[in-house]
């Protein structure tokens, strides 16, 4: 359709990456062709120490560059805290809110994500806004609701389809070789878009890009990526090598 969004896919580096890793970026530019630039939009999300650095890395280069996740304030005595406004100014345009490894590890609360979401667009970001269910959640059939409850309490009213990416990233999937069905990602894809008109409007809604993120890789990229509502990925361990990246990119 004429509103579908033009795809982002998102490389999530995690607790990955030194100095010398901005060569994988270099590759990702390199393979970075006007053939592909016109199809999809590219994001690289590093650990905070190398924002700064792959963000001069790419200037002019048209692959943006996000953080995995930001204070709700903006300065203060957070010791080890980062503000969404330093990572803006260190080059981020995008960052990651509410992954389930730090709504697990640092027990981060829907309450807490939107906060954090609220910051990013304080600060001019994109906030990549991550929900998912648990594999028990799926088995005793909790889902959609389990998602629904996720979205209305993680997404903060001031979005809008510039400052807003969801991305539905089933907890059982991300680091584990295995992936919903496609009906089971269009279920629940379909589920987001009709909370986003509740959220960000009927006009604006069909223009949110909704990422589906958990083990994609080259081989499964094509048939996720068709899946309708699916508008690009999020990319953990496929996005720390360059040529697997770039072919992800290149399902679409
Ligand atoms: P994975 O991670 O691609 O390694 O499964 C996805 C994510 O956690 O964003």
């Amino acid at each position: 359709s004429v509103d579908r969004p033009r795809p982002l896919v998102a490389g999530n580096w995690k607790m990955n990456g030194v100095k010398s890793s901005a060569k994988v970026l270099t590759e990702i530019h390199a393979g970075y062709t006007p053939g592909l630039k016109a199809k999809v939009e590219l994001a690289v999300c590093p650990p905070a120490t190398l924002v700064s650095l792959l963000s001069y890395a790419s200037v002019g280069s048209r692959v943006a560059i996000g953080a995995q996740d930001c204070h709700a304030k903006e300065s203060g005595a957070f010791t080890g805290d980062l503000s969404a406004e330093m990572l803006a100014d260190a080059g981020a345009t995008y960052v990651i809110v509410g992954h389930s490894e730090r709504r697990q590890y640092h027990k981060e609360r829907d309450v807490e994500v939107c906060a954090k979401a609220v910051a990013a667009h304080r600060a001019g970001l994109t906030a990549i806004v991550c929900v998912g269910e648990t594999r028990e959640e799926r088995e005793s059939g909790k889902t959609l609701s389990v998602v629904r409850k996720q979205l209305r309490g993680s997404i903060p009213v001031d979005s809008n389809s510039r400052n807003l990416v969801v991305a539905y990233e089933p907890v059982w999937a991300i680091g584990t070789g295995l992936t919903p069905t496609v009906a089971d990602v269009a279920e629940v894809h379909a589920l987001i878009r009709d909370e986003l008109r509740r959220l960000v409007g009927k006009a604006d809604a069909p223009k949110v890009r909704i990422l589906y993120g958990g083990s994609v890789k080259p081989s499964n990229a094509a048939e996720l990526m068709a899946v309708e509502n699916v508008n690009g990925a999020l990319v953990g361990g496929a996005s720390l090598v360059a040529a697997d990246f770039l072919a992800i990119a290149g399902a679409y």
